[in-house]
């Protein structure tokens, strides 16, 4: 990366953590994906149940083959189930021990924004999961609720792109506010700080970019 790039982002990412902190969560830098790797695996105990949230990020870092290889009981939506049998996993899910995803927004005020298309992975970081633990990147950070919902619109053609969703915006790249049954963005969450269940939120922040 360019290096006052990175120099940049390094910087916006120690703001960002420091916001967060002040915010109630526990929020952590780390200067690299490889280091955030590591914490996070360090974080969770051996035989702890998980949720994975579908993530680009968790892909990225490999996290998904890590807990689903290691000893953990994982919740597993990625094999062959029938709809009905993906909404038992889901339901279940909410009572993990652990929810790891990563975040779609991160205000410069500290809020966290998701989208999604059934609300599982948005509604687990909300409450259920005793602890949720979120790898986010620089570029996920923006000025306000505002500028979210527009990054949350943008973001998303690529998600629907990612999960193969048969969603207009997966022709043309760009939302055009679809109506169907397939529509990934159902649903959206504002989480506004950490302090109603002190130690439940651990964010690891990365001044590098991570998914979308
Ligand atoms: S509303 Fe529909 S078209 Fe727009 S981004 Fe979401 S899924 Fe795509």
């Amino acid at each position: 990366m360019n290096p006052f790039k990175q120099w940049q982002n390094e910087l916006k990412t120690k703001r960002m953590v420091e916001t967060l902190n002040k915010k109630g969560y526990s929020a952590f830098y780390m200067a690299s994906r490889e280091e955030a790797k590591e914490a996070i695996i360090k974080e969770v105990p051996k035989g702890a149940t998980i949720a994975l949230g579908g993530s680009e990020s968790l892909g990225e870092l490999g996290l998904v083959d890590y807990f689903f290889k290691g000893e953990y009981k994982v919740f597993d939506r990625y094999g062959q189930l029938t709809w009905e049998e993906t909404v038992e996993v889901y339901r279940q899910s909410m009572l993990a021990d652990y929810v790891i995803t990563s975040t779609n927004v991160i205000t410069e005020d500290g809020k966290l924004m998701n989208q999604d298309s059934t609300g599982n992975r948005a509604a687990a970081i909300v409450f259920g999961p005793k602890k949720v633990i979120i790898i986010a990147s620089v570029n996920k950070i923006v000025k306000n609720l505002d500028a979210g919902f527009e990054r949350l619109k943008d973001i998303s053609p690529m998600n629907c792109k990612r999960v193969g969703h048969n969603t207009p915006c997966t022709v043309t790249g760009q939302c055009e506010d679809c109506e169907i049954h397939d529509r990934m963005c159902n649903f959206t969450t504002i989480v506004h700080n950490g302090r109603k269940f002190p130690g439940r939120y651990s964010i690891y922040l990365v001044p590098e970019e991570i998914g979308f």
